[in-house]
This record gives structure tokens, sequence and C-alpha cells, in this order.
């Protein structure tokens, strides 16, 4: 079933209020299978607000308005919506008994304006508001269904988990079931690339791939009648998925890269500790922010300068004049200094250049070497990002950090 989401309210106009309820709707919506086809947002405006619902109706079936629906003057959205579906407001006395009691609840004598809140379209199936005074409601006409909905967060979402979520529930008839694949270390051009043979042609479950930033996501979707159903499809499609392109595969339930490397540390109880260059802590920033990896990261040195390089890790002046600060020579000894000063067991580094500039006639920017040292063992990972953005590359270099670790441990 197709669905629109409207947002009703001045103030999402001018910017005052960040939309959330718009947020909040779409994912439950999908998650009860129905599809939103549009977000609609429009001003306290009578006609205006007429001519969105009329609009939304000439491709969805159903439309789920929040805001506009209080006491005061600028409140209009059941009055339209009732225009709308062809129907004539009523005072109703079991809302208005409600009402009554919901302000004596609160200790409060009713004002007049708030019983314009009682009245409601004739035919509506009315939402009691168990956390405000504005009741919502559901309107059908011709096999259409226009839901309204308060504005308030912390009204609009206890009265759509009570009453309108169990509303759409019977009236749909599919349930979408997805997970989130991410990927590391390879394109979200080349990972549509290899995944074609599954993508043509499917239409359920359907995969989609998203860019992220340094990485990419892969969505499997599917609709079916059942839950059960839907998940047996998901999990049959992500087998494919594996055989494919399972070695960029880091996570098949939307962790980030972080999340999974920090709880295997946990988990094996492995300490950590990393020297960086061009990520300036980057890594160890990253780390940080997961609760509890205080039992595992030990140590972080930025050690920006070659001086830096040579007094805190030991590294080498000789290996520096050499072959350069970017160098796999650099980023090994930068892995092997750190395992002597820190004693931690996986000891990660990290040296590049971040550009704009910074190139040589044979090291371009994006130029990134990351080094482990891991069970008395050394290697290396040499990356070009082809990029000359300072960030993105920074980014893509703590990510390779955090790749290389999660593909040892
Ligand atoms: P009230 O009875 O409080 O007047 P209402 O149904 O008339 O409720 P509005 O007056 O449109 O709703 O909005 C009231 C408040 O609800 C806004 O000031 C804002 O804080 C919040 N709100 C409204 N719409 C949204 C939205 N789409 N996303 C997040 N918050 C919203
Ligand atoms: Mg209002």
């Amino acid at each position: 079933m197709k669905a629109a989401i409207l947002s009703v309210g001045t103030e999402l106009l001018f910017g005052q209020i960040t939309n959330t309820n718009t947020v909040y709707l779409s994912q439950q919506l999908n998650m009860l299978g129905y599809d939103v086809m549009y977000h609609y947002t429009v001003g306290d405006n009578a006609k205006r607000m007429a001519e969105m619902i009329r609009l939304a109706f000439s491709d969805c079936d159903l439309v789920l308005t929040t805001g506009g629906l209080g006491p005061t003057q600028d409140d209009m959205t059941k009055e339209i919506a009732c225009q709308v579906m062809g129907d004539e407001l009523v005072l109703m006395d079991d809302v208005l008994a409600g009402l009554l009691q919901y302000f004596d609840n609160l200790g409060e004598e009713m004002t007049e304006n708030n019983k314009k809140q009682a009245v409601m379209p004739s035919r509506a199936k009315v939402f009691d508001n168990e956390t405000g005074s504005a009741p919502g409601f559901a309107l059908e006409k011709d096999g259409k269904f226009i839901v309204c909905m308060p504005g308030p967060p912390g009204e609009m979402k206890p009265m759509f988990q009570n009453h309108v979520r169990p509303f759409l529930q019977e009236m749909s008839r599919e349930v979408i079931y997805y997970r989130m694949v991410r990927v590391f270390g390879i394109g979200e051009s080349r990972l549509e690339t290899e995944l074609l043979e599954l993508i043509d042609g499917q239409s359920d479950p359907t995969l989609a791939t998203y860019a992220k930033e340094g990485e990419c996501a892969l969505r499997i979707a599917s609709k079916r009648r059942t839950l059960a159903e839907a998940e047996k499809a998901v999990d049959e499609m992500l087998k494919k998925v594996m055989a494919l392109v399972g070695e960029y595969v880091y996570s098949c339930d939307d962790e980030e890269l972080v999340e999974v490397v920090c709880r295997k540390l946990m988990e094996k109880k492995l300490t950590i500790s990393c020297a960086e260059s061009c990520t300036g802590g980057k890594f160890a920033a990253a780390l940080t922010d997961i609760p509890g990896i205080s039992a595992c990261f030990q140590r972080g040195f930025v050690t920006y300068s070659n001086e830096a390089k040579i007094e805190q890790l030991g590294v080498s002046p000789e290996t520096l004049e050499r072959y350069g600060a970017v160098s796999e020579e650099i980023a090994r000894e930068m892995a092997e200094g750190l395992a002597r000063v820190s004693g931690s067991d996986l000891c990660v580094s990290v040296t590049g250049i971040a550009g704009p500039a910074g190139a040589t006639e044979i090291k371009p920017v994006g130029l990134i070497y990351v080094g482990l040292w891991y069970q008395g063992r050394t290697q290396c990972r040499k990356i070009q990002t082809g990029d000359d953005d300072r960030s993105w590359n920074r980014q893509y270099a703590m990510l390779s950090m955090l790749d290389l670790v999660n593909r040892n441990i």
C-alpha cells in the first residue's frame, strides 16, 4: 500500500524545528510493509493543506499527517481533512468527557477553545491522546485513508504505538524485512558490478547499494505476507551475496567497522595501541568512542614529525632519510617501535599523504601505508586512494587501519 506523510506547521518551513516526525513515521511505516512514496510539508494554510492532501491521494491510499490538531486558531488540520474527505464535524460526547477528565487531572479549568478538540469528523475513528489533549483520528473515503496525529513527538509517538500502529497493521497486507550489509575495500560501482547477476531481474528480495563515507552498504529487503517468509527470502539472498563479495563484508547487521573491531577485541581480550601520522589521532578517537574499550585500548601516539617518530617510536633516522616518512619501511618501523614501547597485543601504525599538497614525483596524494605488528609478525598494506581530498584520505586511512586489524583478529 502506497503512503505519504504530510507534516503541517509553518515552523517547519521556517526551519525552526527539525522534522523528526517524518523520519520516525517513515521507519515505522516501512516496517509495517507500507511503501512511503512522498514526504510533504505545508504551513498552517487551509488552501495549500487541502491541495497537498488531494495531491497525495492522487497516488497514495494512505496519508499520515502530524501537526495542527491543537486548540488554537492556526490549528486546522482536522477541519481540512474533514472537508477533503467529504465529512462534517460533530461534537462527540465521549471525547468531550475525556477532555474534561484530562483537564481535571491536571487540576485546570478547561478553556472554551479546548472544546474545539471534542469536535470530530462524524465518521472518524478517534485515537486517544494519552500524553496530551488533542485526540487523533482516521477517516476513510472510497478506500483511501487519512490518519491525523498531533505534532509534538511526545504525543505523536505514544499515539502511533498504541493506536495507529495496530490500526495500520490491520489494514496492511504485507511486511518488510531487511538487512544492511556493510562492506569495506570495494567501491559502490564495483560492488554493484560484482552483484549484477543478483541485482538484474530481481523483484524480491531487492538489492540496493549505498555509498557511505569511505565504505559501502548493501540493503537486502523482502516484502512478503509474513515476517518468516520475508526473513527466509532475505537470508537466502544474503548467502548468494556472501558467495560473491563475502571477502569485503564486515557486518551483516548494519554495524560500524569500529564497532565490529572493538567488539572482537573485547571478546578476545586483546590489547591494542596505535601510532598515527596522517590521521592525527582519528583512529584513537574512533576507538575511544566505543564504551568499554578501556579494557583493550592502551596507547595512542600522534607522531606527525620525523622527530616524533624517532624519539617516541625509535624509528631509524637512516630509514627516514632513505625511504621518506611515507613509505612501507617507516610504517613497519612505527608498528614495531610501538610494540616495544607499548607491549600491546596489536600495534597499528599509519603514514600517508593526505593532501591536497605534499605529492612528490614518485609519491602521489592519497598514498597511505598501514602497518600492523601482531604475534611477532609485521605486515604492511599500501593504499592509493587516487583522491586529493584531505578529509576523505584521512577517513579512508583510519578505516584501513580498522580493516587491517579486523582481518587479523
Ligand atoms: P498542539 O496541541 O501542541 O498545538 P499540534 O498538533 O497543533 O499540537 P503543532 O502546533 O503543529 O501541533 O506543533 C506543536 C509542536 O510540535 C511544535 O512546536 C514542535 O515542537 C512539534 N512538532 C510539530 N511538528 C513536528 C515535526 N514534524 N517533527 C518534530 N516536531 C514537530
Ligand atoms: Mg498547534
